[in-house]
């Protein structure tokens, strides 16, 4: 096993929310050493087949455009950068949007998928949505976050292909809570269910550092990702989750010296159905 640098979760500007272009993303990683590099662009059927008002005024992420360049810069790329072209696929319960999923899976060919939650039917947590009731109070934490965990858990059974479960927690990213914070023994039903289910499907937990001001290294916190191995859970992935080309690697350091200090030994990058294991 070879020590690689690694960021398998971020996005250029053909997401609605990137900030920099894919060529701008690239050279920076190239320049920071990185070995694989993982380009997840949004891809958010959720919102289009339940009618939310999108992440943003721009467009969605033009498919067509996107995988046609990335492959072109993978290629360009090789021997430098493993570059990778894949997705972020946002999970709702509305069943119409696995088959938009599917059908851009057959269409394209994603290098891999990472399935994230981030809207409940309210809207993205991102905007508030879900915090706050029809009287425009505040939720409980607990029903809120519950709500949250049972979301993620449904999102593993979906029908189309995925291959890590993507920062699980982005509830707390947004949260109006003085203790944003999720932790494994407040949760710990729904969580060992998510984990014990990524384990028995062979997915991929990952662990993400945009942690957006909440006071925890990574998404998810320490205590679930000690919790994950406790289970046997060994497949872990790096994301930053960068939108624009500084944050891309943010903190992986201080990150990989906690898993390393939980016991992971490596990281698991997924490539077109194969795990590649890299040295942590
Ligand atoms: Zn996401
Ligand atoms: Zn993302």
């Amino acid at each position: 096993m070879k020590k690689i640098l690694t960021d398998l979760h971020t996005h250029t500007a053909f997401s609605p929310d990137g900030r920099a272009s894919i060529e701008e993303m690239l050279a920076t990683a190239h320049a920071l050493g990185v070995g694989y590099y993982g380009i997840t662009e949004h891809f958010d059927f959720d919102i289009v087949v339940n009618g939310i008002p999108p992440y943003s005024e721009n467009p969605p992420t033009p498919a067509d455009t996107y995988f046609q360049r990335g492959r072109q810069l993978q290629k360009e790329y090789e021997g430098r950068m493993q570059v990778l072209i894949g997705g972020e696929f946002g999970y709702t319960d509305t069943p119409t949007a696995q088959t938009m999923y599917q059908r851009l899976v057959d269409a394209y060919h994603p290098d891999y998928i990472i399935q994230s939650v981030h809207n409940v039917l309210r809207g993205d947590y991102a905007f508030g949505n879900g915090y706050v009731d029809g009287k425009g109070g505040l939720r409980d934490k607990q029903e809120v976050y519950e709500e949250y965990l049972g979301l993620v858990r449904r999102s593993l059974d979906v029908s189309h292909p995925y291959d890590i479960l993507g920062h699980v927690s982005y509830c707390t990213r947004y949260a109006p809570y003085e203790d944003r914070r999720m932790r494994w023994q407040d949760f710990s039903g729904s969580l060992d269910d998510i984990l014990r289910t990524v384990i028995a499907k062979d997915k991929i937990l990952e662990v993400n550092s945009a942690n957006k001001n909440v006071p925890v290294l990574s998404l998810p916190d320490t205590d679930i990702l000690e919790r994950y191995f406790e289970l046997g859970g060994r497949k872990i992935s790096f994301g930053s989750d960068a939108h624009f080309p500084s944050r891309i690697m943010e903190n992986r350091q201080k990150i990989v010296d906690i898993l390393r200090a939980i016991g992971y030994e490596y990281l698991t990058i997924p490539c077109r159905g194969e795990h590649i294991k890299v040295e942590i």
